[in-house]
Parts: structure tokens; C-alpha cells; sequence
């Protein structure tokens, strides 16, 4: 079906996308699986080329757009499977923290580079104690003269090798009651004395994502790296959380489209039994069951990506897509890859990497269960 959200000017913006992304991008994917992460280079490219956060406002460099342009990125590069390169982590998650709750000089000092793709940002909220429960960090800032000092360690942090600034969230008051009220974030840069990356972490899946583990022992950043106002972070972070949600839900839905195209082509040339495996009536079944969910799911993206450029305020629904576009996507990337047959289970077929890709978006940017008790918060039960 067509959707309905896309004017002309986005439908030629994502043509540009798909070209450039065909050309510079996909060329790339193979060396960054190997490598464990991206390279600068492509970033610079992605920069120049006007895709890291075209929603920026113009005045840091960004294109001023609707963030259906942003969108619109996200799902060409989730097209190809490249995972690797985290734009929306870096355009739509991290930058509108420093556009909405940066001063003029933090702005100014950094927007316009990162949306150039040379300043690379990262979020550092999970440590190895907490996840979900964000108010439980215990990262400390303490205040020392004009500086803030940083002791503690994150893990699972995406861009850990590779960015060059973080924004932490850190306690600055570890005594306050709600412990929330505590809990306020701070850039730090990959220079400061005292900031050390960790490991980059072997995982199952995303393979060119360099997800880190990182520390801070005693490190030192300018009082003038606070973003906003001491204490407000948990606040600022369930401002942004809509966002970051949003975008999961559309890479989720745009992956799932892309496993289930591909498995359409496959199972219309595999062979058993002397026929096409795509004329047994249960692989129809199955692609027309998990069709119908996908095409259902991007009906309701649709209205919330709409909703959402409007300004409307969509924790509840987006909190709902969340975990139902990233459950989708597990259940249609297995189910796809029974339809591969052991070719699915083989490294080297694309639907084996979406399965591994598929199963950490049920659980980053907030699990299913979560999503479930803000939903059940927002009904007035949890
Ligand atoms: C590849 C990858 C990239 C990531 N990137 C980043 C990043 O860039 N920055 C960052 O800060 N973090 C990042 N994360 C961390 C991610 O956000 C956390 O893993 C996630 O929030 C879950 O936290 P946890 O792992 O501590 O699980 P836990 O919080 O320990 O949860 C374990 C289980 O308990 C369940 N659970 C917890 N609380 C409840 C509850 N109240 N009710 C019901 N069930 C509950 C959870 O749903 C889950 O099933 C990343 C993780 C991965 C794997």
C-alpha cells in the first residue's frame, strides 16, 4: 500500500538517500562486520551529504527538516543492513539532547560537527549493575572547583570506541530521595583526563557495532559540560526516551520489510520435491501472516511519525510500537529463517545476521517488558 505520509520533496530525498546509500554505503557493510565498527571516513560522507540529522536546525547545519527526512534515513540504511553505522543513535537520539538542552556555547561548540560526521556522539546510561532501572546509577559527578569529577563505568554503550563525545548520565546528588532527582548528565569528551574506553564487546549480533564498555576514573570535564540543569537529567532523558523509541520501531519495521522481501525472493527459486518451495501452502501462509503484520504495524509508524512531527506528546503509543515492531521483527526473522532451511543457519545468507541483529531490539532503548509497565502505568494500573 502507499504511504500516505511522504510528500514528493521526501520521496526525491529518499531516492538521494538509496544512491548514496547504494554507492558509498554497501560497499562498506563487509569490512565494518569484520572490524567490529565503522569508519570515520563514512561518517564524513554521511555529513556532507546532508543525512546525519537533516531534523537539525539550520542554524547548527542541519537541514531544518520535518523528521520524516530523518526517518526516512534510518529506514534506507536499515534497507541494506547497515547496522554498523549508527546514525540514529547519533542523529536522532544523542543530538537533540544537546539541541534541546545545550547551551549556546555547548551548541554551537559542538551540533554543527556532529551533524558534519565529525564529531561521532554516544549515550552512556547502562552500567553493569543497572539498565532498565536508570534512577539506580552509580556513576557519580562530584563538583570540584570548575570541574566536574567522574567516577564510574558504563556497558553496552553503542559508538564506544568510535565517538568522540558522550553524553553520561551521572548522580550528582547520589543522596537524593527520589534517586531520581539525583541524576543529571554530562558531556564528556574522549580526551578528558581520566575517560578510558574498555573492551568492545563480542556479541551475537550487530556485529559492525562497536558496543563498549567504558570508565571513568577520577576524570575531570569543565563545570560547563553540564547539560541543562543539575538534577533534570532524569527528566531530560524521558523527554528524549519518545524519540529514541520511535526510531527503533521504524529501524525494526524497515528490517523486518527487508528479511521478508528477501525470503519472498528465496523461497520463489529454492527447490523440493521438484517444485518451488514458495508453492507449498504453508510458506505461503507464513509470508502472508507476517505481510499482514508488517504492513499493519507500519500503518500505525505511519500515524505516530506524523503525529510525532506534529509535536504531539506519544509515550503511551510509542512505547506500544516499540515493543510490538521489535517483537515482530524477531518473530518474522525466525520465522524467515525456517524457510532458508540450513542455508538460514549459515553466516554467509543475509537472514542469518538478521536473525542475530533481530534479538537485541526487543531489549536496547528499553525492553518489551518495560515498554509493557509504562503502558500499564499510563492506564492507571501499574
Ligand atoms: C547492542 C546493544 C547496544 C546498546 N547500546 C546502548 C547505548 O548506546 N547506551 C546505553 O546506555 N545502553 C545501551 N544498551 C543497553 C540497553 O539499553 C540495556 O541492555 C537495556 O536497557 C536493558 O538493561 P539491562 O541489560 O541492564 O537488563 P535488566 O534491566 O537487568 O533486565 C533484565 C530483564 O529483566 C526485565 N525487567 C527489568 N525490570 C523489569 C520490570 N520492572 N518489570 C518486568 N521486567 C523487568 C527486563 O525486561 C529484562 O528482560 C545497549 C545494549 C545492547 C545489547
Amino acid at each position: 500500500m502507499r504511504r500516505d505520509i511522504f510528500t514528493e520533496e521526501h520521496e526525491m530525498f529518499r531516492a538521494q538517500v538509496r544512491r548514496f546509500v547504494e554507492s558509498e554505503i554497501v560497499p562498506k557493510i563487509d569490512g565494518w562486520n569484520r572490524a567490529g565498527m565503522s569508519d570515520r571516513e563514512s561518517w564524513r560522507k554521511m555529513g556532507a551529504a546532508g543525512f546525519l540529522a537533516p531534523n537539525a536546525p539550520a542554524e547548527y547545519g542541519g537541514g531544518g527538516v520535518d523528521f520524516i527526512y530523518d526517518a526516512i534515513v534510518i529506514e534506507e540504511m536499515a534497507r541494506v543492513r547497515a547496522h554498523g553505522l549508527m546514525m540514529g543513535l547519533h542523529s536522532d537520539i544523542c543530538l537533540p539532547y544537546l539541541v534541546s538542552f545545550g547551551s549556546e556555547e555547548q551548541k554551537r561548540r559542538w551540533a554543527p560537527r556532529a551533524i558534519a560526521g565529525e564529531v561521532i556522539l554516544g549515550i552512556a546510561m547502562t552500567e553493569p549493575g543497572t539498565g532498565s532501572d536508570l534512577a539506580a546509577v552509580q556513576t557519580t559527578a562530584r563538583r570540584d572547583g570548575d570541574s566536574y569529577v567522574i567516577n564510574g563505568s558504563k556497558i553496552f554503550i553503542s559508538n564506544g570506541q568510535i565517538a568522540d563525545l558522550f553524553i553520561v548520565v551521572v548522580k550528582t546528588d547520589p543522596k537524593a530521595t527520589p534517586a531520581h532527582r539525583g541524576v543529571s548528565l554530562i558531556l564528556v569528551e574522549a580526551d578528558a583526563p581520566g575517560f578510558v574506553r574498555g573492551r568492545k564487546l563480542d556479541k551475537l549480533g550487530l556485529r559492525g557495532q562497536d558496543t563498549s564498555e567504558l570508565f571513568f576514573e577520577d576524570c575531570r570535564v569543565p563545570v560547563t559540560n553540564l547539560l541543562g540543569r543539575e538534577g533534570a537529567g532524569f527528566k531530560m532523558l524521558m523527554d528524549k526516551l519518545q524519540q529514541e523509541r520511535l526510531v527503533t520501531a521504524i529501524g525494526a519495521l524497515a528490517s523486518a520489510q527487508r528479511c521478508l522481501e528477501d525470503t519472498v525472493a528465496y523461497t520463489k527459486q529454492r527447490k523440493a520435491f521438484g517444485q518451488p518451495i514458495s508453492s507449498f501452502q504453508n510458506t505461503q501462509f507464513k509470508l502472508a501472516e507476517m505481510m499482514t503484520e508488517v504492513e499493519v504495524s507500519q500503518a500505525f509508524i505511519d500515524r505516530l511519525l506524523a503525529a510525532h512531527v506534529r509535536g504531539e506528546g506519544l509515550v503511551t503509543e510509542v512505547s506500544m510500537a516499540k515493543w510490538w515492531t521489535t517483537e515482530l521483527h524477531k518473530r518474522v526473522t525466525s520465522q524467515c529463517l525456517q524457510l532458508w532451511g540450513g542455508y538460514g543457519f549459515m553466516i554467509e545468507t543475509p537472514i542469518a545476521g538478521d536473525y542475530a541483529d533481530a534479538a537485541v531490539s526487543t531489549i536496547g532503548g528499553g525492553t518489551s517488558e518495560i515498554m509493557k509497565v509504562i503502558i500499564a502505568r499510563r492506564l492507571g494500573i501499574g
